[in-house]
């Protein structure tokens, strides 16, 4: 007996870190789970279905159920998309974790509008427009559940991230709007705040500094961690709880942008 049997998730950005640890603890905990990854270049633009098909071949391997998708969040096509194949294959979605994310790292005074556009658009809108569909399906269909990825950088700042702070803090008042308006209709929304060590956070400069020496990550939550914290966000486990926020290894990332700070 796995804690999501029979139930259907979509998950963003699933083909690497958080995303991808998600979905193997949901395949593992009997979850039907479309990955979604627009996979590539680092930056989300490459389009290659690779890295979410990988983690589909993992979690069928291990007895599960998933489909890969390669659409693009960021667009109001690709989240029809996502949830079109969703439907498609399973005729159903119970949950939705919006996870696809890019950073572009740099101090206000330099940063490029390019950079703001598309760091906003990948996070914020790339939110809404998954989001979109899958809402008025659960609302139609007696709810559900929606997890939103918000950071601690848009929560209480962090140096170098004045676009994805904006983006994430847009995010936080859109879960707690959504959670308002998705009550009525059994929709509960998340907020997941996570500090883990993965492909993105390990592009932040100090960071790779202390990879480079050999030290450990200021992060202790691995992805694996966070994971279990989401499980408990989309399962029973967590009633009927709404409109939270799930800091997980916080005091990690706290930490961290002290050291960044000196
Ligand atoms: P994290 O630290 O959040 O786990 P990763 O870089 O490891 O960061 O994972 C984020 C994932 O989101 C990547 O696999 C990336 O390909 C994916 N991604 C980025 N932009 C998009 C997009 N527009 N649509 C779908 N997936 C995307």
């Amino acid at each position: 007996m796995g804690l999501l049997d029979g139930k259907v998730a979509i998950i963003t950005g699933a083909g690497n870190g958080l995303g991808a640890a998600y979905a193997r603890l949901f395949g593992a905990e009997g979850c039907k789970v479309l990955v979604n990854d627009l996979g590539g270049a680092r930056d989300g633009s490459g389009g290659s279905i690779g890295p979410a098909q990988e983690v589909v071949n993992d979690i069928v391997a291990a007895g599960g159920e998933a489909v890969a998708n390669g659409n693009d969040v960021s667009t109001m096509d690709g989240g029809q998309a996502i949830f079109d194949q969703c439907i498609a294959q399973w005729g159903k979605v119970d949950i939705l974790i919006n996870n696809a994310g890019i950073l572009r790292d740099e101090t206000f005074h330099k940063g490029t509008e390019a950079n703001w556009d598309l760091v906003l658009k990948v996070h914020l809108k790339g939110t809404y427009c998954c989001t979109k569909p899958v809402w008025q399906w659960m609302r139609d269909n007696g709810g559900g559940i929606v997890v939103n990825t918000t950071s601690t950088s848009g929560l209480m700042g962090n140096f170098g991230q004045t676009n994805y702070g904006a983006a994430k803090a847009g995010i936080a008042g859109l879960t707690r709007n959504l959670a308002i308006e998705g009550r009525k209709y059994g929709i509960r929304v998340w907020g997941m705040s996570p500090g883990a060590l993965t492909r993105m956070t390990s592009d932040l400069p100090r960071y790779r500094e202390l990879a480079e020496k050999g030290d450990e990550f200021p992060v202790t939550g691995q992805p694996d961690t966070i994971a279990q914290a989401m499980l408990y966000m989309c399962s029973d486990l967590s009633g009927d709880q709404t409109g939270k926020f799930m800091h997980v290894a916080r005091q990690g990332v706290a930490e961290l942008k002290v050291m960044r700070s000196k």
